[in-house]
């Protein structure tokens, strides 16, 4: 909130908020990415131990999530966006129509911030002086109306948080000789969910030692669960 800043261009850049949702964003981007190839690839290892189809299954899994998630977010986003500027735009005409009703709302606005009466009069008036619609989006809306987020952004972020996730425990299946890959994998893929749970409880402010271990236990029983599958199904002879 910029309420404080004499310049609001100062105020312009991803506050450290914004930074901290992008890392968090990601790191769970990664961490999607590691589960569900893991889950994949260590399935089809339970079948067969064919290089070249654990590539192929390996690889099409993580274009596919990698994928999905960039799409996923830019319809969100999207969504977001379009709602964000509808608001704006309303924001704009009623400003336009009835800029008495407005600073009205803004000064009540304020006092339930904590300002006083007068103090809150006060500065509604200067903020409605200097950017009305920049007062409302920010104190009546949340926003700031010239950093809405990008999509194509967004999508991208996710798309390279993904990629970068699923890499691991498909080089971690391909790369190794064919009595190492399963062990290697799973030793991989828990050492990157320990890292990513532990970033993410730092992130969050929140204990680290539980988050780690969840996000553990997640991928333990998603690889688990696919390769007692593929076991099945390659014992089976499908
Ligand atoms: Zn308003």
């Amino acid at each position: 909130m910029s309420l404080q800043t004499p310049d609001h261009h100062e105020a312009h850049g991803p506050g450290l908020g914004g930074r901290l949702n992008w890392l968090r964003a990601a790191v769970l981007g990664a961490n999607d990415g590691v589960v569900s190839t893991a889950g994949l690839v260590v399935g089809v290892a339970g079948a067969t131990d064919a290089r070249g189809t654990l590539l192929t299954a390996g690889l099409a899994g993580l274009l596919a999530g990698s994928m999905s998630m960039a799409a996923g977010e830019y319809v969100s986003v999207s969504t977001q966006r379009d709602s964000e500027r509808a608001a704006l735009a309303l924001e704009k005409c009623e400003l336009a129509t009835e800029p008495q009703a407005e600073l009205v709302e803004l000064t009540e606005l304020l006092e339930g911030k904590g300002l006083s009466r007068q103090l809150a009069q006060e500065v509604a008036e200067q903020l409605t002086e200097h950017d009305a619609l920049r007062a409302h989006a920010e104190v009546e809306l949340g926003i700031d109306p010239d950093d809405l987020t990008n999509p194509w952004q967004a999508a991208g972020a996710s798309f390279l948080a993904f990629t970068a996730g699923a890499l691991l425990p498909l080089l971690a299946i391909v790369l190794p000789g064919a009595g190492q890959r399963l062990w290697i994998t799973v030793v991989a893929v828990l050492a990157a969910l320990a890292l990513c749970g532990w970033s993410s409880a730092r992130l969050g402010a929140a204990p680290a030692g539980r988050a780690i271990g969840r996000n553990m236990a997640g991928g333990a029983l998603a690889m688990g669960v696919t390769y007692a599958a593929g076991a099945l199904l390659g014992a089976a002879g499908v």
